[in-house]
């Protein structure tokens, strides 16, 4: 039996829960199924066959599990920081014992390859672990002191808040908002997205398990339209974080300003990789390939914007071609698929798009450029290269998600940066070069909340991650997720000894 078989089997008997019954909600620690509710259909880009049916949730499941949230959060907040480190941490330890089952659904559910998938499992334990281990000094605050007065500082959770997810990764992303939120002491109600609702159910079956006070954790299915923005106008939810597009992010805006929202909002990218004729060749291309054709191109941090200097400009390109040319599509399953299906067939549709607009606009198709029917019937597309563009084309300008990639050539620092910051938005960038003044110089005027300089997209818990202009408001990581979980609180003390101004004396 080939691996991609023997995972196909384990997949079909993980899957087998979700067949058996519609995918409803987790609402009070209880899975809720409504009577009556609308079900659609969740299918698998890998070959989209039906995996099982969902519940489209209502303004009242909606309103349902964001008043649990406001019952449960009195006594969470209040449950001792180490003792929230405790369950945390178990939490994750439960992570890591249905890894494999995450692994698999996971990648059924939304295309991504499983040698990817893997590592997305453990990651979202160690998000977990991070923040439980935190949680004990999340309300520490500061001493600022004064002649005659000392303030200090503390910070307390907001109270119940939203999280709102994509499809791309959806168990990792997921992880990575509802860690740092419970470990501050809120409670939370999470919105999947409606394409790739089963790891978030996997997600609520640990919370339960691992012995979350009813309440704490609520999942409610549903489309963002009707469920997502019923929470984002719901008055009990203190705060909203949303990964997904910028469109998404400016309803979000205006659903949420009659109750004053905080918002946290990560969103699209046209990320630029800038390769300098000094860079390390091997190293450099490999980053390349890598951040645009992992995860299948639906990544917000992906590169898909090549800048490349003119001297290296025709070697750099033959090697990326033969390199794009080799990557293999295939089952989100097979060990050996390094690009997988895309998430469902809308998005295969718009991907695709792509390729008559490259030809409209006049760049060059040097690798693909085509769907791959012959692999079947799923959604999966040649990884492509075009080649001789500029700014002003829409596959220079628009977020496509997908495993396309865009290279524009450029001869000084100076047009590297005007290329770079050329768009609406500003997530990420790749600086690649051996001169260290040079990678100075750039991350000063590259417009993005992160860069990487000789680097792809290496990530560090603690630092900061979010990004600016149309990218986004607000940073995730270690005591930014904090900042934005909880309010701080002033108290200033008098010493007793300053003059105070006496009216009406
Ligand atoms: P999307 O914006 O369509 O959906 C994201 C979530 O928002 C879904 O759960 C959806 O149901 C919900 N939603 C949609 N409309 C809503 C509304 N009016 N009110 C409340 N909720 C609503 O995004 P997607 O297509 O699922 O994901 C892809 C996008 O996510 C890309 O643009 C990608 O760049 C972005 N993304 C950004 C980051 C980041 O960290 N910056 C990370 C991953 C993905």
């Amino acid at each position: 039996m080939s691996v991609l078989a023997e995972n196909q089997a384990k997949a079909a008997k993980y899957l087998e829960q979700f067949r058996q019954a519609p995918v409803g909600h987790f609402i009070n620690g209880k899975h809720v199924l409504p009577e009556g509710a609308t079900l659609y259909d969740n299918v698998t880009p890998t070959d989209n066959s039906v995996l099982g049916q969902v519940v489209a949730g209502t303004a009242a499941d909606m309103n349902a599990a964001c008043a649990a949230a406001e019952a449960a959060f009195p006594a969470w907040r209040d449950v001792p920081g180490a003792e929230r480190k405790k369950l945390l941490n178990h939490f994750a330890d439960k992570i890591v014992e249905r890894a494999e089952e995450i692994a698999l659904v996971e990648s059924m559910d939304c295309g991504q390859p499983i040698r990817f998938m893997q590592a997305a499992a453990i990651r979202g334990a160690a998000n977990f672990r991070f923040f439980a281990d935190k949680a004990p000094e999340a309300q520490n605050g500061q001493a600022l002191y004064q002649a005659e007065h000392t303030n200090y500082t503390m910070r307390s959770p907001i109270g119940p808040v939203g999280i709102i997810t994509p499809w791309n990764t959806p168990f990792m992303l997921s992880t990575w908002k509802i860690a740092p939120a419970l470990a501050a002491g809120c409670t939370i109600v999470h919105k999947p997205a409606e394409l790739t609702p089963l790891s978030a159910m996997l997600l609520a079956d640990i919370a339960r398990d691992a012995g979350l006070p009813d309440g704490v954790w609520n999942t409610v299915n549903g489309f963002g339209e009707t469920v997502g923005k019923r929470m984002t106008e719901h008055p009990a939810i203190k705060a909203v974080a949303l990964v997904g597009e910028t469109a998404t992010g400016s309803h979000i805006m205006r659903q949420g300003a009659d109750t004053l929202k905080r918002m946290h909002f990560e969103l699209g990218g046209k990320n630029p990789v800038i390769v300098f004729d000094d860079a390390d060749f091997e190293r450099a291309l490999d980053a390349v390939v890598f951040m645009i054709y992992s995860l299948n191109g639906q990544r917000c941090t992906s590169s898909s914007r090549l800048l490349i200097q003119s001297g290296i400009q025709d070697k750099f390109m033959a090697a990326l071609k033969a390199r794009v040319e080799s990557l293999r599509v295939g089952h989100s399953l097979d060990p050996a698929t390094e690009v997988g299906p895309l998430v469902h067939g809308g998005h295969y549709e718009k991907v695709c798009s792509y390729f008559d607009i490259a030809k409209t606009d006049g760049a060059t198709t040097l690798v693909g450029g085509h769907k791959r029917e012959d692999l079947g019937a799923g959604n999966y597309v040649a990884p492509t290269l075009f080649a001789d563009a500029n700014n002003d084309m829409r596959i220079a300008k628009e977020e496509i998600f997908g495993p396309v990639l865009t290279a524009i050539s450029f001869d000084s620092e100076a047009e590297a940066i005007q290329i770079a910051n050329d768009t609406d938005y500003g997530l990420a960038g790749y600086i690649w070069t051996e001169n260290t003044g040079r990678a100075m110089r750039m991350a000063k005027y590259v417009e993005a909340g992160m860069l990487w300089v000789n680097s792809e997209n290496n990530r560090n818990l603690p630092s900061p991650f979010g990004g600016i202009k149309m990218s986004g408001i607000g940073r995730d990581g270690g005591d930014y997720s904090f900042d934005f979980y909880m309010e701080t609180k002033n108290v200033c003390i008098a010493h007793g000894t300053h003059k105070i101004t006496r009216l009406g004396v």
